[in-house]
């Protein structure tokens, strides 16, 4: 058994003119593939092999064996990635989720400063995170290939802080790609589909 490379749930030019065609070809084609295909050699014929992509993560995360973990967690981060993002995100939550965001972060303003912040303020590489922690709703942010999947934390949606994921179409300018994915590509409906199972998974 292989670890699937999963298309991207829209075209790769459905969220122009946020995120060019060109980025995505590059971000899901290249980036995305290689992690799988490294994945993929790194388990062959290894006690990795038939384990889920989950699995994988969770034994070379306690291993500490960088080679495995890293593109493992890089392809679930990715596949979570695409989620978050939609050619029809932006708004704003509904039900549940809005009244956690509000009771956690006082309105969706105070939730987007701090995720704004969080994604500014990861130094080089990683991921910044909406997450469900026991029943209460976190800002996370981590470095290079770490997810929050190792901390037992429920992710609830993700952005991808790596210049891959934004240099062709933004350069240097990460508030721009950050202010964009807050204003116009977030998937809340993804976002509320995971906070609904980890509240009846809880
Ligand atoms: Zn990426």
């Amino acid at each position: 058994m292989t670890i699937e490379f999963s298309d991207l749930p829209y075209a790769a030019d459905a969220l122009e003119p946020h995120i060019s065609a060109r980025t995505l070809e590059f971000h899901h084609g290249k980036h995305h593939r290689a992690y799988v295909d490294k994945l993929n050699a790194a388990i062959a014929v290894t006690d990795y092999e038939g384990r889920t992509l989950e699995s994988i993560i969770a034994v070379s995360h306690e291993a500490a064996d960088a080679s495995v973990f890293n593109n493992a967690a890089q392809v679930w981060n990715h596949t979570f990635l695409w989620h978050s993002m939609s050619p029809t995100g932006g708004g704003e939550p509904e039900g549940a989720l809005a009244e956690a965001i509000n009771a956690r972060f006082g309105d969706l303003a105070g939730f987007r400063d701090k995720f704004k912040a969080a994604a500014l303020g990861q130094f080089g590489s990683g991921w910044t995170w909406l997450v469900r922690n026991g029943g209460v709703l976190e800002i996370v942010s981590t470095g290079n290939a770490e997810t929050p999947l190792t901390d037992g934390l429920a992710p609830l949606l993700t952005l991808d802080v790596w210049e891959h994921a934004y240099y062709l179409d933004y350069q240097n300018k990460r508030d721009a790609y950050v202010d964009t994915f807050l204003d116009k590509l977030i998937n809340w409906d993804f976002a509320a589909q995971n906070y609904e199972a980890d509240r009846a998974a809880a």
